[in-house]
């Protein structure tokens, strides 16, 4: 990669941790995954602004990610400059009676114990998923019948050239797994979330029955990135790839899952194309016998 030792300079100048070639299984929940020439881990605004106009001054290739939760990368790796937003960046604060404003690398889990520690009740469809704030928006991650789009109010992000930009809701074209930052390649650094006031033990049960309903359900045993694909219309993918007969279908390591088919799971050291070779298997199983086409919800690097 053109200018790697320059963009490591700037990241020591303006104090920004970094790691050079850094395998991305350590840094996904499937724990698959090659070398990235350049791991970044911001904690201010003004770094990730910093670094995202230098890097799109010299056109070096960035992505911004968060827990890697929902995140495939390839065994080869990637030649692209990663910043993640992580615990480093991950203040959350009150604002006023009901709203919370979130750096983009807190994880959901605390967002949702802030929100139950204040009483504020919206967020608890969230607790359970194993991403960061960014990622949750990125993905308008959703369960259980709530979504990021119910609670979110408006969003800071860092653009392509290092501006910082405000988007209100209604701006940031919120849908199934959907949000305008998978149109764009800005940086979600802030979201804010309106809430509610609650009753705090109505809250914990609400949580409680959730997790409970996780833990029941799904693989969470093995490594895996949650659901595999999204929701075909006129269907659900796991009661699809089950009628199929697939449960427990292999390739090498990667295993559709036989307690949640809707989940590709990291059986046995399982590589990415293990897991991409068998995401194929199943979408053309599945499309020549029910017909429906089943999309990856899994982003790729
Ligand atoms: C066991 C398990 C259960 C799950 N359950 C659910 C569920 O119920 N509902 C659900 O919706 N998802 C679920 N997921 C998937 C995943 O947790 C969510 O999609 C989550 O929102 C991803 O957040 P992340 O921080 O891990 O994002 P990452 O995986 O790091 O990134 C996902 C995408 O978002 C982009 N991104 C991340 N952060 C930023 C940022 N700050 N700015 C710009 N782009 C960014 C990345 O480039 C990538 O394209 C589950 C995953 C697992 C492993």
């Amino acid at each position: 990669m053109n200018y790697l030792n320059e963009l490591i300079t700037l990241c020591d100048e303006i104090g920004c941790n970094n790691k050079r070639n850094e395998p991305m299984s350590a840094h996904t929940t499937f724990q698959v995954g090659g070398v990235v020439p350049l791991f970044m881990e911001p904690s201010t605004l003004d770094q990730i602004s910093r670094i995202t106009a230098f890097c799109s001054q010299r056109k070096i290739p960035l992505r911004t990610i968060g827990n890697g939760s929902n995140l495939l990368v390839a065994d080869e790796g990637a030649d692209i400059a990663l910043l993640c937003l992580g615990s480093n960046f991950a203040g959350i604060h009150q604002e006023g009676e009901t709203n919370l404003i979130c750096e983009a690398g807190a994880s959901l889990s605390s967002v949702c114990a802030f929100a139950l520690k204040h009483s504020l009740s919206g967020l608890e469809f969230a607790w359970g998923i194993p991403g960061n704030v960014g990622g949750a928006v990125y993905m308008n991650a959703g369960a259980y019948g709530g979504e990021m789009k119910d609670v979110l109010a408006r969003v800071i992000h860092v653009s392509f050239d290092g501006g910082i930009c405000c988007l209100e809701k209604d701006a940031l074209k919120l849908s199934y797994r959907h949000s305008i930052y998978k149109e764009n390649s800005a940086s979600i650094a802030l979201a804010e979330f309106s809430l509610r006031k609650g009753n705090q033990d109505e809250i914990r049960a609400k949580m409680d029955d959730y997790i409970t309903r996780r833990k029941t359900k799904q693989p969470l045993e093995f490594p895996s990135a949650g659901s595999t694909f999204k929701r075909p219309v006129g269907g659900y993918a796991s009661a699809l790839i089950d009628q199929c007969g697939l449960k427990g279908l292999r390739v090498g390591g990667a295993m559709v899952s036989e307690k949640h088919a809707g989940f590709i799971i990291n059986y046995e050291n399982a590589t990415c194309k293990d897991i991409l070779d068998l995401v194929a298997q199943v979408q053309s199983r599945v499309k020549k016998q029910t017909g429906f086409e089943l999309e990856l919800e899994v982003e790729r690097l």
